[in-house]
């Protein structure tokens, strides 16, 4: 996996989260404690000094992926923090791992594994109003698009298709982790901020890996 692709994909996130901030906050503000927006911002705009600081020369995907991860656990903060960070961590392991023999087939397997450490991590279930209700379809997407021979734009494209979607079904659940979870069924009816961030995530991954 070309390094400058995954540049890309975390620099489009941090844009994308940049405008859509506010957005963020008020579904955490309905939930949570709203801080979620400020969060991931402060978390996005540390990555993108250190990929700044840092360039992409010498470095692998995967570990431009991994030092990302250790940015994002030390500046998101909050409970998404570690599950955002920690996830980033795996896939740029799993990515740099030897074995899938193409781009596509490796970056499902890397998906793969960064959606099991959030489900690790906070023991969610699907079904749970988190953003592994995002997460899980989109990593899914990805793969069963791989499996059926697509490229790497197609599998992000459906990726990015479950990850909004699978957003937009959390609206009617009732959250069974996190702060959302202490309001009970007064979390019915509005969308879980961590999976709007995944969405949001998933949309910039499409965007950098349009075929060019
Ligand atoms: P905090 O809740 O500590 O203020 P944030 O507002 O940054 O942290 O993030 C809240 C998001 O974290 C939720 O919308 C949800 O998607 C995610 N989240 C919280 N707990 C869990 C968990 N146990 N498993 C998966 N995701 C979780
Ligand atoms: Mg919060």
């Amino acid at each position: 996996m070309d390094p400058a692709r995954i540049h890309e994909w975390l620099c489009t996130t941090a844009v994308l989260i940049d405008q859509e901030k506010d957005r963020l906050t008020d579904l955490d503000a309905a939930i949570g404690d709203g801080d979620h927006g400020v969060n991931m911002q402060r978390g996005y705009a540390a990555v993108v000094r250190s990929l700044e600081a840092g360039g992409t020369d010498g470095a692998t995907a995967g570990r431009l992926l991994v030092a990302a991860g250790d940015t994002l656990v030390s500046t998101i903060g909050g409970a998404s923090g570690p599950l955002f960070g920690n996830s980033f961590k795996a896939l740029g392991k799993a990515l740099d791992a030897p074995g899938a023999e193409t781009d596509t087939r490796r970056l499902a397997a890397a998906l793969a594994a960064a959606r099991d450490s959030i489900q690790r991590l906070g023991a969610a279930r699907p079904g749970d109003k988190t953003m592994y209700d995002a997460y899980g379809p989109a990593a899914d997407a990805f793969a069963r698009e791989a499996a059926g021979g697509a490229g790497l734009a197609a599998c992000a494209q459906a990726a990015a298709t479950a990850a909004a979607e699978g957003a937009r079904a959390t609206v009617p659940m009732q959250a069974r982790r996190g702060r959302a979870s202490y309001l009970g069924l007064r979390s019915v009816g509005h969308q879980d901020p961590g999976a709007a961030s995944t969405a949001l995530i998933f949309r910039a991954l499409a965007t950098a890996l349009e075929a060019k």
